[in-house]
């Protein structure tokens, strides 16, 4: 006999066995609708990624249009399709930081394992096969599989898969200013003490055995849309020139013009990563598909070498897929989306720091364009967190979902610093209404959740 009803009623294992999952039917605009006919916003686009909401026509025809010349092509070696290419074409034509080729997967987590696997190959290729550490960040999320889950500083994922974590991996600490900074510290202080022990990891480990540093450029579910301060991926930059390390930059969650640019790091004031993984809005979940992009040091090292990358998947560079993110891309281009997301997301802050921000147990809002996360304490001006125990966001997740809002919550222990937060994440195409809608409801929620705790 299951010991949960819900499992045995859904045929689909879901991550959460308490919950029965509703079905939903249908998706129009942001908002998608319940087998019971309500409507629900999807305030963080499922998880940062229905950039374009839930139904764009010119995307099913692309798809549709796809299906009819070819439905697969095997792109292991000997064959290409329109799409693949035209697809890598638009990403990498304005691309800034020298990126010159994109390797296309399926999900993040298979772009975050090939980005690992390029890395070490890369080395290997050009006559440096020792450089086979990884330094990665405390509190960060990489992905699921075996290899992305090594470099992920995320505690409840790993626990159970120890046994399978790679032990090339060190971690250092993430840039947090809010819990973090010292009191009295300013953000250069702050920077130059992550600069140290950043510095500080790869002499432990020997610098001439570190691959790379593994770093989400916005911070995404373990600590919330935090941005760097300014300077920290300068810093970053500069260890990693150092000791001819790579940077390995995850935008999976923040890039694709979620921050208000196409690429995150654009607003760091540095050259660019060597390798960067894409994903989610990659396809605006029209399609799974996510991607690495590669700069030249990088293609050099594999084209001077043996010629071959020695990784590769069934559906990789899948046409149907690659047909409906350039779509995706294209209307983002064509329309000048991004402006609209710099816009949105500034009134997306005001509304958040006016309506949200004077509340009890709000701490922090903090984000860039439509990428937000509000983090709550219990005590705001001792910085006292919630005990996990209480499942305050979580709570507030539930609550709104009853209101009508979609948005994400805390994600589980994610480190020694327990984060409470919920994530706000609309698609692209938000209105001014729908945005202050989105704000009344999650007030709402927050001051039913903070009655029960008084
Ligand atoms: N990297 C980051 C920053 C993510 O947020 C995620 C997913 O949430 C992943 C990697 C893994 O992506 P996927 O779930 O598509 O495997």
């Amino acid at each position: 006999m299951p010991v949960n009803q819900f499992v045995a009623k859904s045929h689909v294992l879901h991550r959460a066995l308490a919950y029965e999952p509703q079905k939903i039917v249908s998706g129009s605009g942001i908002s998608f609708t319940l087998e019971s006919g309500k409507v629900v916003y999807d305030a963080s686009a499922g998880p940062s990624v229905s950039v374009l909401g839930h139904h764009q026509p010119e995307v099913t025809k692309a798809i549709v249009d796809q299906l009819d010349k070819i439905a697969y092509v095997y792109s292991g070696s000997r064959y290409t399709c329109d799409a693949a290419e035209s697809l890598a074409a638009e990403l990498l034509k304005d691309a800034p930081g020298g990126l010159v080729k994109a390797i296309f997967v399926n999900s993040g987590s298979e772009a975050t394992d090939a980005a690992l696997k390029l890395a070490t190959q890369y080395f290997c290729e050009v006559g440096q096969p020792k450089r086979i550490n990884f330094i990665a960040r405390k509190q960060s999320y990489h992905g699921n599989t075996l290899g992305a889950l090594s470099v992920s500083g995320h505690e409840s994922r790993r626990a159970y898969y120890r046994p399978w974590i790679a032990n090339n991996v060190s971690f250092v600490d993430p840039c947090y200013s809010y819990r973090a900074k010292g009191e009295s510290e300013t953000d250069a202080q702050y920077v130059e003490r992550l600069k140290l022990q950043l510095e500080d990891e790869f002499l432990r480990l020997g610098p001439d055995t570190v691959a790379a540093f593994v770093a989400e450029t916005v911070s995404g579910t373990t600590l919330g849309c935090v941005p760097p301060v300014p300077g920290y991926f300068k810093a970053v930059r500069e260890i990693c020139d150092k000791y001819g390390a790579l940077l390995i930059l995850d935008e999976i969650m923040c890039g694709m013009g979620k921050t208000g640019t196409m690429h995150a790091w654009e607003q760091e004031g540095i050259r660019g990563p060597d390798i960067q993984m894409i994903g989610k809005a990659l396809g605006g979940g029209f399609v799974p598909l996510s991607g690495v992009l590669l700069n030249q040091r990088v293609f050099d090292g594999l084209a001077e070498g043996t010629m071959v990358l020695a990784h590769g998947h069934t559906f990789q560079a899948h046409p149907t897929a690659c047909a409906a993110a350039l779509a995706v891309q294209k209307i983002i281009k064509r329309e000048n989306i991004l402006d609209h997301v710099a816009s949105m997301g500034w009134l997306l802050e005001a509304e958040l720091n006016k309506e949200i921000g004077p509340l009890r147990h709000v701490g922090n809002i903090r984000g860039r364009g439509l990428f937000w996360a509000v983090e709550f304490m219990r005590d705001v001006p001792t910085k006292t967190p919630f005990p996990v125990e209480h499942n305050f966001s979580n709570r507030i997740v539930e609550v709104a979902a009853e209101l009508g809002l979609n948005i994400l919550g805390n994600l589980g222990k994610t480190g020694k610093i327990d984060v409470e937060l919920v994530i706000l994440a609309p698609p692209y195409i938000v209105t001014e209404e729908e945005i202050k809608a989105i704000v009344g409801i999650l007030k709402e929620a927050i001051l039913a959740v903070t009655e029960e705790h008084v």
